[in-house]
């Protein structure tokens, strides 16, 4: 079957994100969108998604995920099976990140949210910068936990594996990777059942409507998760 997803969006913990991307609003406006999928994915942390599969209530799959940034400046999102097994991952990262405090003035908010869209807290610490860990630390941790890891965005000129390293080194066993825009679907002339096209969404206007597919058995987080690690 047909799924359409979204495996790209930004709540309001992402200081870059808009203050109104909470739990509530991302999974109303999806399900207005008619979406069957969704993934959170904030940079460097994910105290957020628990609070958005509350919310979502069964009403749409959220699969749980992460947008890590490596010493190499490159954009991984990291989607996983369970919520336990992300919370685990970031335990890790929590420690690989800079003693930078953030500034909300300049940076951005980093808000903690919880599903009945409360403020129940902030991130002290900068999120948006490289944490001490290479990419292929990163992936290896990620498949530890039978995780999968989509490049993003591997069609911008910053933050990307093309654009930090040059090249997407074939031996790391990537399967998907992710394009920030529809029209560049033929991209490196990678095959179709390769990319994936997710919004990247930081605004709640930039979730997207029923544009992306992705095809599984059945719909649940443990075949989406496995599609993204296995192109077919
Ligand atoms: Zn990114
Ligand atoms: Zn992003």
């Amino acid at each position: 079957m047909e799924i359409a997803i979204d495996l790209h969006i930004h709540s309001a913990l992402s200081p870059c994100a808009e203050d109104d991307m909470t739990p509530n609003n991302i999974v109303n406006m999806a399900l207005l969108k008619r979406l069957d999928a969704i993934s959170i994915t904030d940079h460097n942390g994910c105290d957020n998604i628990e609070a958005v599969i509350k919310a979502a209530d069964d009403r749409i799959i959220v699969v749980p995920g992460i947008e890590v940034q490596t010493r190499e400046e490159v954009h991984l999102l990291c989607y996983f099976n369970e919520v336990d097994k992300l919370l685990d991952f970031e335990d890790i990262i929590k420690d690989k990140l800079p003693n930078i405090k953030n500034d909300p003035k300049v940076i951005g908010n980093q808000l903690i949210i919880d599903e009945k869209d409360e403020i129940v807290g902030e991130r002290q610490y900068m999120l948006i910068s490289s944490i001490d860990m290479s990419l292929d630390q990163v992936l290896d941790e990620v498949q530890k936990r039978e995780g999968a890891v989509v490049p993003a965005h591997i069609d911008r000129s910053s933050y990307s594996i093309i654009s930090q390293l040059g090249f997407i080194p074939e031996n790391l066993g990537i399967g998907m990777l992710e394009i920030s825009q529809n029209n560049n679907k033929h991209f490196m002339d990678l095959p179709n059942d390769r990319m994936l096209f997710s919004s990247d969404a930081h605004y709640l206007w930039q979730i997207l409507e029923r544009e992306s597919f992705l095809t599984v058995d059945h719909l649940s987080i443990s075949q989406i998760v496995n599609t993204l690690k296995h192109s077919r």
